[in-house]
């Protein structure tokens, strides 16, 4: 299904979890969500990006990368390109996980030509930032992720190509989530630092949660001012968990 920034989004990132034998639990989730008025958004392992979306054509849910390299091609052994992820049919792509910044060396330059190659392959980006533990105990992570935001941000971004996940480090597969207040502070942070920036000028993007999102903490997590949606995690490898999050929004 087409991305609609006028909805909520429901995104479950699979990290390095699923073999093939996990199409049985899509179909069970497409059987679950075969209506929904959200954007519903799968990022399995790059291997089964493919089955993923031969299984879930014509259905609600649609299947995004969780990384890209910023070149098309060339001697980058390991590496997965926009074009790629775009051949394999997915239309989503995640870029600049904390887990992809700490693992693969992810500098500023490299998370923002990533989403200039993204976008020239048509694909839509959601644009992770998070401070880690130390930068918000010395109380600088409204500076941090103003940071990240200009570092990430293309000027080819607009809300219908564009999303923006707010992940405190700390919070990613801890149990431990982000307080409603502190959820609230810097979502109302991010909107308002977008809302000077120039590609956002007819509006800004969604802005999801992510950090220890489950069944039990989304509906409050969903009804907080400026969050619209969340990227889970660990919950969104269980067709039951992922379902019961989707509807609570
Ligand atoms: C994530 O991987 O982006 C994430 C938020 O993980 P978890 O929900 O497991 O904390």
């Amino acid at each position: 299904m087409k991305f609609n920034p006028d909805l909520i989004t429901i995104a479950g990132n699979w990290k390095m979890n699923g073999h093939k034998a996990a199409a049985a639990e899509i179909e069970k989730l497409i059987n679950l969500i075969n209506e929904t008025d959200a954007n519903i958004i799968l990022f399995p392992p790059f291997t089964l990006i493919s089955d993923f979306v031969e299984i879930s054509k014509s259905s609600y849910l649609s299947i995004g990368g969780q990384d890209c390299h910023h070149k098309d091609s060339g001697a980058f052994t390991s590496s997965i390109s926009a074009s790629m992820l775009r051949d394999a049919g997915a239309d989503y792509v995640i870029i600049g996980h904390s887990e992809a910044r700490a693992l693969h060396g992810n500098d500023s330059s490299n998370v923002i030509n990533k989403t200039y190659n993204a976008h020239e392959n048509n694909l839509v980006t959601i644009i992770c930032v998070g401070e880690d533990l130390s930068v918000r105990s010395e109380g600088k992570h409204y500076d941090f992720i103003s940071k990240q935001l200009e570092n990430a941000v293309a000027r080819t971004s607009n809300r219908n190509n564009t999303l923006i996940a707010y992940e405190p480090i700390w919070a990613i597969g801890t149990g431990d989530t982000a307080s409603i207040e502190d959820i609230q502070d810097m979502h109302a942070h991010i909107n308002n630092t977008l809302k000077d920036f120039d590609m956002f000028k007819k509006g800004n993007p969604s802005i999801l949660y992510g950090g220890s999102v489950n069944p039990k903490n989304a509906a409050q997590i969903l009804s907080i001012n400026n969050v619209n949606g969340v990227l889970v995690g660990g919950s969104s490898l269980d067709h039951i968990e992922f379902n019961e999050i989707i509807k609570s929004k």
